[in-house]
């Protein structure tokens, strides 16, 4: 576009932030209220759920929910708190077909992977019942693998995992019943992708983990070396 042509274009259709309908100056960027609603995780987390931890450590550490049940995966991370505009990027990129939000989300998400990025691994999405995937029309974690390993210079397989069966909502569910819901509910499709691969599982958002543990048990079923999960947003109590 010629220099007039984009001034003309902006004007009709101005950049909106990117969890609301505020008029921002630049694309992909947040509104003032929205970037203070921002809780980035950083400083100290747990080292296998990305949950954010009080104090300092130089070492490794791990939450009392993960020492008390270890995860099958090997590190985990998440770039923000599931909460006001955590919460608003994960509806709005779910529900509100704001897929113009992906390239900036998958700039925090490798910001908060770089720690476990020592292996170059394939990024691998949480796939949706092709169902969903109907009615949607995309899968927000495949654009958020895609826009990251874009970023990040990491291969990418989108079909290496697949539904072996459509789950109800984990919504309303405790967290026995959300590992129940989804046991065996994830199988690879690219098995050959994933086979002595590092691999990292990419989702908008985790709560218990029961989705990355079924997708951590699909990929060593295929053979994959190490797995390590990446969400946008993680619930968590108290922080
Ligand atoms: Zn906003
Ligand atoms: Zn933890």
């Amino acid at each position: 576009m010629t220099g007039a042509m984009q001034s003309l274009f902006r004007a009709i259709y101005p950049p909106r932030c990117l969890t609301c309908e505020e008029i921002v100056a630049e694309e992909g960027g947040l509104c003032g209220p929205c970037w203070r609603g921002a809780r980035f995780i950083t400083g100290l987390v747990c080292d296998t759920c990305g949950m954010p931890l009080p104090g300092e450590a130089d070492d490794a550490v791990l939450c009392d929910d993960c020492l008390a049940t270890p995860r099958p995966w090997r590190q985990g991370r998440a770039a923000l708190v599931y909460r006001d505009t955590g919460r608003k990027l994960v509806l709005a990129l779910k529900h509100g077909d704001r897929t113009d939000l992906v390239d900036a989300a998958a700039a925090w998400l490798l910001r908060a992977a770089r720690p476990i990025l020592t292996e170059a691994p394939i990024v691998v999405p949480i796939p949706l019942h092709w169902r969903r995937l109907a009615a949607r029309r995309y899968n927000q974690s495949a654009l958020l693998a895609g826009a990251l390993a874009r970023q990040g210079g990491l291969d990418h397989c989108p079909d290496a995992l697949r539904r072996a069966r459509a789950t109800p909502s984990q919504d309303g569910r405790d967290r026995d019943a959300r590992f129940a819901n989804l046991d065996g509910a994830l199988i690879p499709h690219r098995p050959e992708r994933l086979r002595d691969r590092a691999v990292l599982v990419v989702d908008d958002v985790m709560t218990s983990g029961a989705t990355f543990a079924a997708a951590t048990e699909a990929c060593r079923a295929a053979g994959a070396a190490d797995i390590r999960v990446l969400a946008l947003a993680r619930v968590a109590k108290d922080v």
